[in-house]
């Protein structure tokens, strides 16, 4: 199917054309015609679907339907939980509007006001923010959202686990209620339903794919390796020339920097993206992975949450991860929009009962796989720091709803809930999708 039976502007088509995108992804398929019917819209999708396009088409059409008035005020408001998600979606927006007259700020923390305030003051069609600065922002009169016609919330599941929801309820409270209200989650939570309840009217759901089911276009492989030799490995693996563009996860962000600055020592170009870097560091990381100065990007998972970098041919986890969702997040940064990628998960003895529930969570076994010449029987090498913060410690929000007690796994018999869907094998609500494994 072609993306002209959708109703969307000829001036779109024509940038989404220039985009190379020759036809819509499901998510873009079921969620574009009820928004351009002007209806509130749930949409269930992970990063790496499309979602970003299923809300900024419909609403570039209809932008592009309705002449500005005589102000310059703001016609759309997209909250999103993290810089660089806020900087994607600016980039994706200013491709779709290429050729439309609109104009779109940016607003985020750990940069200085004074630019995002002239931008704003000087008006904006669109703006695409952090909730936390912009309701600073509001609160200094530089916003005018007296002609809103379309408020998204995009990754709301993760904006609520960063505990941005009463920033968000400020935010959207003095809003007028003539407006468009879409609403993305890779899960629908009970905290989700509520959300929608409070902010929405009325609105058609759509869900793509498994919720716990990652990628089918990627490449799930294990390789069991003792803990002290997961530096060396990740070294032996990256001598493979096909693993050009690698995404590493480690748990902690003082082990992120230790593997750079390993891999940079043995001649492997390595950036870091992690919380405590700065918003230029963490700017200068992705644009030098995503241009191919660096081979290598290692980060932690709530600094690499929802980043959009074509490419990724690989990601390591080098630490396995601590929850499903983050798992399936990671392996969905590689094998995008089809593109296929593998995903590598380093499994230490300590990590096996966690591989066992999330093979059960994903209702599927994933390959055991030994690396070909690596030296399995290696001692403990001399520059071996073993990792010193125990998991209760690890990276994590203050405000994570995530901090639960541990749930495992569970076999459900109730099927008929909104979300539907093929939950895997586990059936698991969503409530239990976010505890520990
Ligand atoms: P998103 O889920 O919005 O983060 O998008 C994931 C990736 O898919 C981005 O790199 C987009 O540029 C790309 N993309 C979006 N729509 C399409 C499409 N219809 N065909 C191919 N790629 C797409």
């Amino acid at each position: 199917m072609s993306f002209q039976p959708l109703g969307l502007d000829a001036k779109i088509l024509q940038a989404v054309k220039e985009a190379g995108y020759t036809e819509p992804t499901p998510i873009q398929t079921a969620a574009i015609p009820p928004i351009i019917a002007g209806h509130d819209l749930i949409g269930i999708a992970q990063t790496g679907t499309g979602k970003t396009a299923a809300f900024t088409l419909p609403i570039l059409t209809k932008l592009a339907e309705q002449p500005p008035g005589q102000r310059r005020a703001t016609r759309v408001l997209v909250l999103a939980p993290t810089r660089e998600l806020v900087v994607q979606i600016e980039e994706n927006i200013k491709a779709y509007a290429k050729h439309l007259p609109l104009t779109v700020a940016t607003v985020f923390g750990g940069v200085g006001e004074q630019p995002q305030i002239r931008a704003l003051r000087a008006g904006a069609d669109v703006i695409v923010a952090c909730p936390g600065r912009l309701l600073d922002l509001m609160g200094q009169r530089c916003t005018d959202f007296s002609q809103l016609k379309f408020l998204v919330l995009d990754e709301a599941d993760r904006m609520l686990d960063m505990g941005f929801l009463p920033s968000i309820r400020r935010i959207v409270q003095p809003l007028t209620k003539q407006r468009q209200t879409l609403l993305f989650s890779a899960t629908l939570s009970k905290e989700i339903e509520a959300l929608t309840h409070e902010f929405q009217k009325s609105p058609k759901t759509v869900q793509i794919g498994r919720r716990a089911n990652p990628a089918e276009t990627v490449t799930q492989l294990v390789y069991e390796v003792p803990k002290h030799l997961k530096p060396a490995l990740l070294h032996h693996l990256l001598r493979d020339p096909s693993m050009d563009m690698v995404l590493v996860f480690s748990r902690m962000k003082h082990s992120a920097d230790r593997i750079a600055k390993a891999l940079e020592q043995k001649g492997i170009r390595t950036a870091t993206l992690h919380s405590n870097r700065s918003q230029n560091q963490r700017l200068k990381a992705l644009k030098d992975f995503k241009s191919g100065a660096v081979r290598v990007l290692v980060a932690t998972d709530i600094a690499a949450r929802g980043i959009d970098v074509d490419g990724i041919s690989h990601v390591v986890n080098y630490d396995f991860p601590m929850h499903a969702e983050d798992y399936v997040h990671r392996i969905g940064r590689t094998g995008r929009a089809n593109a296929v990628g593998d995903a590598i998960s380093f499994v230490t003895p300590d990590d096996h009962g966690e591989l066992r529930s999330l093979e059960r969570f994903i209702g599927r076994g994933i390959v055991r796989r030994k690396a070909e010449g690596f030296n399995y029987a290696a001692g403990v090498p001399a520059d071996y720091q073993p990792e010193r913060t125990p998991r209760s410690q690890q990276q994590r929000n203050p405000n994570s709803q995530r901090r639960q007690p541990q749930v495992q796994p569970q076999r459900s018999s109730s099927s008929g809930n909104r979300s539907g869907g093929n939950r895997g094998r586990s059936g698991q609500s969503s409530g239990q999708q976010r505890g520990r494994w």
